[in-house]
Order: C-alpha cells, then sequence, then structure tokens
C-alpha cells in the first residue's frame, strides 16, 4: 500500500486474504494475523502503513471501566495514568466503558432499563443505539478530564475509530478495523479516547458487542495498532488467587498465563472478558490488569509456564445437576443422543457431562433446571435435578503434566467433610460439583492445601 493512501471502508473489493502464517480465523472468512492485520473482503491490509510510519513509536492501549469513569476523581486518575504512559514513552490509545454502574444515570444496566420500561419491545437494532450512547458520554467526557490536565485528546465512537462488526445486534462481532483515524490523532499528538463495547456494520447501524466487550475492543484495537501492551484498569489492584470475601489470605497475582484468566473467567472469577484475552493471546500481546485508584503494579497477563501448580482457585454457585435415567430404555446408545439432543434443542449450556450404561448427568444453570426437566419429561425421561450446587475450581497452567494433583483435591475436600458429587477437568482445571453450602469452605479448603496465600 502506497504512502498517503486512503484506507477507507468500502464494498468489498480490495480485499487481500491475510498472508501470515500464524492468522487467526475470526470466523465467517475474516482473519487476524499475527503481525497485527485486521482483514476481510471488505477492508485493506493496514500492517504495512503502521508498520512503515509507526515503526518507532511504541502505542499501547489503556482501558477504563466503569467505576474508573463513572466521578471528576476517577476521570483525573484516568488523566493520570495517560500522563505516565506519555513519560514512557508511549503513544496512549484509552478505550473506555459507561460510567458507572446501575443506578448511575449512563450506565449500561441504566439505559436498558429505560428502554424497557417503555412497555413495548425493543428491537436489538434500536437497543443497541442506545446503550452504545452510555460509552460515547463517557469519551467526551474523559476527554474534558484530559484536556483539564494539559492533554490533546480527541473522542471517537466505535463506527468513527473504524471497528467494523458482523450484524448481530447485541453480540455483534468485530470483523474489521480501519484505524487510520486513530492513526491521525496519533501523529498529530492528541489522545484517541475509544467508545468501547460498539463497532458499526458495514451498512452504518451502530452494533454493540456484548456484555463486558470494552475489554474486547481494547484488545482488537491493540492487534490492529500493533500495540506494545493493553492496560485493563478496573477499581481492584490486579487478578487474585481467590474471592479474597471467600479467602482472607488472598492475594494479588504478579503475572498468570493468558489460558489461566480464561478459566478463571470461565469458572467464576470474572475480572477480564475471555474473548479479550483471546484475542490478545492469539497476537501475543501482553495485557496488564491494574487500579485505577492506586499505583499497584497489578498482574501481567502473558504467555509462559508458572512455576508453581496451581494459579488459582475459583466458585460457580447456581448450578443443577440433572440426572436422567436411561436404564430402562431398549437401546441405551439411541436414548443418551436423544437426551442431549433434547436440551440442545432448549438452547441449554450443559457442563460436568458423565454418562454411565444406566444413567447420563449433567449440570445447567439452576434458573434453567425447571425448562431442561420439563422438556426431558416431555420427550418421555425421567429426570431427577439437584438443584443448590456449586462448582469449585483450581487453575493452573503449572498442573499440565504434574501427577497427583487430583489426588490432593478430593483429599483436601475429604478432610474437611465435603461431598464431591462429580468432576470434570481440562489440561489446566480440575473442577468439582459440591452442595452450595460447602462451596465456601471447599474454596478455602483448596486455597490452604495449594499454599495460594503466598501466590506472586
Ligand atoms: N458497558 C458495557 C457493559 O456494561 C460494556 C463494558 O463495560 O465493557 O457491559
Ligand atoms: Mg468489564
Amino acid at each position: 500500500m502506497r504512502e498517503g493512501k486512503r484506507h477507507s471502508i468500502r464494498p468489498p473489493i480490495l480485499g487481500r486474504v491475510a498472508r501470515s502464517r500464524r492468522a487467526v480465523d475470526f470466523g465467517r472468512g475474516i482473519r487476524l494475523s499475527r503481525a497485527g492485520e485486521f482483514q476481510c473482503r471488505h477492508m485493506v491490509s493496514i500492517t504495512e502503513e503502521v508498520s512503515r510510519d509507526e515503526g518507532n513509536r511504541r502505542i499501547i492501549v489503556q482501558k477504563f471501566g466503569g467505576t474508573s469513569v463513572a466521578t471528576a476523581e476517577g476521570r483525573n486518575r484516568v488523566a493520570s495514568k495517560v500522563a505516565q504512559a506519555k513519560k514512557e514513552g508511549f503513544w496512549p490509545v484509552v478505550v473506555v466503558s459507561a460510567m458507572g454502574r446501575r443506578p448511575d444515570p449512563y450506565a449500561t444496566d441504566t439505559l436498558l432499563d429505560m428502554v424497557r420500561s417503555a412497555g413495548v419491545e425493543v428491537s436489538a437494532r434500536e437497543q443497541d443505539l442506545l446503550i452504545s450512547c452510555g460509552e460515547v458520554i463517557s469519551t467526551v467526557m474523559v476527554v474534558q478530564a484530559l484536556k483539564a490536565a494539559g492533554h490533546d485528546a480527541i473522542a471517537l465512537t466505535g463506527p468513527q475509530a473504524g471497528i467494523v462488526t458482523d450484524d448481530h445486534f447485541g453480540e455483534a462481532r468485530i470483523i474489521g478495523i480501519g484505524p487510520e483515524r486513530i492513526l491521525t490523532a496519533l501523529r498529530q499528538g492528541q489522545v484517541p479516547v475509544v467508545a468501547g463495547f460498539q463497532g458499526c456494520t458495514i451498512s452504518g447501524d451502530v452494533t454493540t458487542l456484548g456484555r463486558g466487550g470494552s475489554d474486547t475492543t481494547a484488545s482488537a484495537l491493540a492487534v490492529a495498532l500493533k500495540a506494545e501492551l493493553v492496560e485493563i484498569y478496573t477499581d481492584v489492584d490486579g487478578v487474585m488467587s481467590a474471592d479474597p470475601r471467600v479467602s482472607g489470605g488472598a492475594k494479588i497475582l504478579e503475572s498468570m498465563t493468558y489460558e489461566e484468566i480464561c478459566e478463571l473467567a470461565n469458572n467464576g472469577a470474572k475480572v477480564v472478558h475471555p474473548r479479550a484475552v483471546e484475542i490478545v493471546r492469539q497476537a501475543g500481546i501482553p495485557m496488564r490488569v491494574k487500579n485505577t485508584f492506586s499505583d499497584h503494579p497489578g498482574t501481567l497477563i502473558a504467555s509462559g509456564k508458572p512455576s508453581r501448580v496451581i494459579t488459582g482457585v475459583t466458585h460457580m454457585a447456581g448450578l443443577a445437576r440433572v440426572e436422567v435415567d436411561i436404564s430402562r430404555a431398549k437401546d441405551q446408545g439411541e436414548a443418551r443422543v436423544q437426551v442431549f439432543k433434547v436440551i440442545s434443542e432448549e438452547g441449554i449450556n450443559i457442563d460436568f457431562i458423565n454418562m454411565t450404561p444406566t444413567t447420563t448427568l449433567f449440570t445447567v444453570r439452576a434458573d434453567l433446571a425447571d425448562k431442561a426437566e420439563l422438556a426431558l419429561e416431555r420427550a418421555g425421561f425421567s429426570a431427577r435435578v439437584a438443584r443448590g450446587c456449586a462448582k469449585v475450581s483450581v487453575i493452573g497452567a503449572g498442573m499440565q503434566y504434574v501427577p497427583g494433583i487430583v489426588a490432593r483435591v478430593v483429599d483436601a475436600l475429604y478432610r474437611r467433610g465435603i461431598d464431591i458429587m462429580q468432576t470434570v477437568d481440562s489440561e489446566i482445571t480440575i473442577s468439582c460439583l459440591v452442595r452450595e453450602e460447602d462451596a465456601q469452605e471447599a474454596v478455602r479448603a483448596l486455597f490452604d492445601e495449594f499454599g495460594l496465600s503466598n501466590a506472586g
């Protein structure tokens, strides 16, 4: 691509297939290469331009969550974090969430409540247009705080920042980024402040990326801009080895792997959106979770193998176990297929799947248990449902290929008299299904067993 050529979003004529060896498939034929090319049929590559002009510039993406931008004090802290990044020689690109939490006036949930109160069903398109305003308001308020602190800055909506998505309103996927407007701002010495959680379709309709989607915006921009680092600012000092309300000795982790934080998030510890982690993981860009309100160094998320076996322990309540008796079916195999079909047709996600010749077991979210039970009954199955279950998980990239971890988990829970109803494991996670009233004690037992108060 030539210098000075405009790279705008156009109808599908300028496409080029990603050439990078480490291209990442974003689905629907759109690929994001390791080198930072966001490409789809509708877009031109941005890589060459970024690398030629900005080769010796280090870009950092700093994302600030709702509590960070909710108050004037918070926004002043944002300005000081931006100033710090500049002092370290970075070009900061800021991404913001909507201000505060329900019932704050511009929080996403407040806007959702407001439109739903009209009593007529709101279309997904109109709902997205409304809730995208929360982040837009934040951009202007943060720009004002930056200007007050002496930094030139420019507010950009997701569409203005060049974020193009598919048309799945409410859960849209980013299919391309044309960041020339951001690059222009950077070259002019401005701090671009981008509204998180949003983009627009090729035809210009505003979309949102799903709850917690501002993290995704930050990661996607980091890849498109070939940023050196993504900082996710929140109101805690970093990622902890356990929930401090349950395990008093829980510590901030100095570092962890991309896989570990994804597993933590998927098993009940919501810190960073897993999709955002996945995007930077594939591009090999490190991420740091930090506190807007302190100077704590936070938690670094990168690749590598930790020396400890277990990094963290999580719990997730609100599960129900469904046990379907298939012992009297003429064809057990066929019955089992039917059971899973019935549940999937209801659109219900399952976990803790276990099959024996006579039963089929799995868990569902407790609020979906009635629906699952009814559907199974209608299909002629008798199901026993145990409500009030919780999932307790130990997570650690260091447990791979280390024998004896399950033995320690089972022993630690047994010694505290906790009944394990079922288990499930993946390469870096071992989860136990326990009764909800045992969950916190189970977390403490595992926390102590693996010495997590010394986590670092
Ligand atoms: N404001 C949006 C939400 O509450 C997006 C975000 O904060 O990441 O889900
Ligand atoms: Mg969030």
